[in-house]
């Protein structure tokens, strides 16, 4: 359908999972991908080379999204390859789950550094280009457990619902020129890291969903193109679930 034609994405967190399937949909639908990883840098070349192959026009960079300096200096590694940046998905995530009661200072630390901060910082970055160009869609990725809080997650929690503040008010920020910001709250989605788990309890979660199964990276990344489409143009400022109506 070519909803992305032409247009720029840059991707945090690309190199597996959730982004590296957003990568794929979107040179799929025309767009120019602009990818990060932290230090998966064999299955980073491996994804350049695939997104070739689809016909893509794709490059991999290595960077630390939670690192201000290291965001600035992608942007404008990015602007200087592909000349403009259309979207920005802040995708990069990690977890420390624990309770409370054994959460470390550190564990705190990096979960906000590398979920919340780092969308401040590549924000912050692309803020310049896009206000420039009087248009842009900044998505970020959030979780369920975001809005309704997660025992053993503290953190990760607190990060995921700073991100859905972040978004609302980027988007009365940058709304008059034309920049939206929204982010989308992904359920139980199944990945190379939930093959890990234990299937019985998998399954039972399943079983917990409306829709009778987890999502798939793929479910995500649609949204993630749509929002990055101009057939969105009248939608900011939103969060939306991706999640097979586990949270109704
Ligand atoms: P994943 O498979 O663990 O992949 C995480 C990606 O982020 C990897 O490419 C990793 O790169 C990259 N990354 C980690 N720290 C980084 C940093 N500091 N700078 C740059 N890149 C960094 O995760 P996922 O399951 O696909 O999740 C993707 C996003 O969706 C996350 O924000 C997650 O919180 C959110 N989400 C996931 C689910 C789910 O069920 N999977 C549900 C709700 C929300 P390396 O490979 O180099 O480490």
């Amino acid at each position: 359908m070519n909803l992305l034609q032409d247009k720029v994405v840059l991707i945090t967190g690309a190199s597996r999972g959730i982004g590296k399937c957003i990568a794929e949909q979107c040179v799929k639908e025309g767009a120019k991908v602009a990818f990060t990883y932290l230090s998966s840098e064999e299955k980073a070349k491996a994804l350049e080379a695939e997104l070739s192959e689809m016909g893509g026009v794709a490059k991999g960079f290595k960077s630390d999204a939670s690192k201000f300096e290291e965001a600035q200096d992608l942007v404008d590694c990015v602007i200087e390859e592909y000349g403009t940046i259309d979207v920005l998905v802040n995708n990069a995530g990690i977890t420390r789950d624990t309770l409370l009661m054994r959460m470390s200072e550190l564990q705190w630390d990096e979960v906000m550094n590398t979920n919340l901060k780092s969308a401040f910082n590549l924000t912050k970055a692309v803020q310049r280009p896009m206000l420039k160009a009087r248009k842009g869609s900044i998505i970020n990725m959030s979780s369920v457990v975001g809005v309704s809080g997660n025992a053993g997650q503290s953190n990760y929690a607190a990060s995921k619902a700073g991100l859905i503040g972040f978004s609302k008010s980027i988007a009365q920020e940058l709304g008059s020129r034309s920049i939206r910001c929204n982010a989308i709250a992904p359920g139980f989605i199944e990945t190379e890291m939930t093959d890990k788990l234990d299937q019985k309890v998998v399954e039972e979660w399943r079983k917990a969903i409306p829709l009778k199964r987890g999502g798939t990276p793929k479910d995500v990344a649609d949204l993630v193109v749509f929002l990055g489409s101009d057939m969105s143009l009248y939608i900011t400022g939103q969060t939306i679930n991706v999640c097979g109506g586990m949270l109704t």
